[in-house]
């Protein structure tokens, strides 16, 4: 079976693990952790970092950290993972949904004003797949409503946007916003095999993360609690392979851009299928390799993965809409909401292996694999 993805672990990983081993510094008080903050946060260009233990949970330490509390509503995308929605359930906030854009698969800017209410307290564009969001029409809006922007950055490490609001340059993925949370799950671009980080240039917003992922000790009175927080630490461990990964970042850009122009190259000569593509105002990281059915084929996502891994061929689905999962559903959320660009990426949607140990020969099976799945 060729897998959907496989991290690469051979820089610096096993030697500073060692080097926790030896020392006895294997909680998160270890050294590696601020090290890892400071490499992630500076490779963002962002001046603080504040590693935790998993994406979901950087989502949620950002948004409390960005004032988020009961009653407020927090926009996001319909097509993205469920922690974005849990994140802000968990501080007794509403996630609010909104589709997407159909080239992109990410959020629909051109949507969010629509939904905007006084209880807007925070917008979440989720850069999908390695590819940025729109972000200069949300900078606009913000202007204008003043909610806060926290990026979800889990899927674009190193990847970039040219902003004309912001100086008529390019900017970092999760440099944009009020804040960011990234995840270095196993199967990011960066990763610890769990962990998280949350990230700002306001001191007092990485000050407030910090402190809920620390169970809101008060740093003047120890034991003594105003505000509850949570467990949310990052151990040395996962921070030592992470600064390990941190230094090779720019290498995993290099070699998932090469997979993308070998796929890219081999889809090209299949037709009714589309293959991610690159807006002239973004920088793909190609985190993942995407591709959409052409309806017209007569064929969904499910049909072809299920002959695909018939063939040896691993894959993924693309998101269920939010507004389609049943555990949120249930709690009164999305009644009636309808947002058909998601529902339509769902259903004719799916990403092929995409992992930084694939070679030239083995995109070029998948491809043939995909060919006879499409028959
Ligand atoms: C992976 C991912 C997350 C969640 O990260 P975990 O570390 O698995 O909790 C959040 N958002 C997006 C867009 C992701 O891809």
């Amino acid at each position: 079976m060729i897998p959907v993805s496989e991290p690469l672990l051979d820089g610096n990983e096993k030697r500073y693990l060692a080097e926790c081993i030896d020392s006895g510094w294997i909680s998160s008080e270890g050294p590696f952790v601020a090290k890892f903050e400071a490499a992630f946060a500076a490779r963002l260009d962002r001046a603080h970092g504040v590693a935790v233990c998993n994406g979901t949970a950087a989502l949620e330490a950002a948004l409390y950290a960005l004032g988020v509390g009961e009653g407020d509503e927090v926009i996001m995308p319909a097509f993205t993972i469920i922690s974005c929605a849990v994140a802000a359930l968990r501080l007794g906030a509403r996630p609010v949904l909104v589709d997407i854009d159909p080239e992109t698969w990410c959020m629909d800017m051109a949507l969010v004003e629509a939904s905007l209410t006084p209880r807007t307290k925070v917008v979440m564009p989720v850069h999908i797949f390695g590819h940025a969001v729109d972000m200069d029409p949300l900078l606009r809006l913000r202007e204008r409503h003043g909610f806060k922007i926290l990026e979800d950055a889990a899927e674009v490490h190193g990847a970039e946007y040219f902003s004309r609001q912001l100086g008529g340059r390019w900017m970092k993925c999760g440099a944009m916003g009020d804040a960011t949370a990234t995840s270095f799950y196993a199967n990011k671009i960066v990763t610890t095999g769990e962990g998280g980080m949350v990230l700002a240039d306001d001191a007092a917003v990485a000050a407030r993360a910090r402190s809920y992922r620390n169970l809101c000790f008060r740093p003047e009175r120890r034991f003594y609690h105003t505000e509850i927080g949570y467990n949310f630490r990052m151990t040395n461990l996962q921070a030592a392979v992470g600064l390990a990964q941190v230094e090779r970042i720019d290498e995993f850009i290099a070699m998932k851009t090469r997979i993308a122009a070998w796929y890219r190259a081999a889809l090209g000569a299949v037709p009714g299928v589309r293959f991610m593509q690159v807006q002239p105002w973004a920088r793909s990281v190609y985190w993942v390799y995407a591709v959409e059915l052409d309806p017209a084929r007569g064929l969904e996502a499910a049909t072809v993965m299920e002959r695909l891994k018939a063939r040896g061929v691993a894959t993924r689905p693309f998101f269920l809409g939010l507004h389609q999962q049943p555990a949120l559903r249930e709690r009164g959320l999305f009644a009636g909401a309808t947002h058909p660009r998601t529902d339509h990426a769902y259903r004719f949607g799916f990403y092929l292996p995409s992992g930084l140990t694939l070679t030239e020969a083995t995109v070029a099976r998948v491809v043939a694999a995909l060919r006879e799945a499409l028959v």
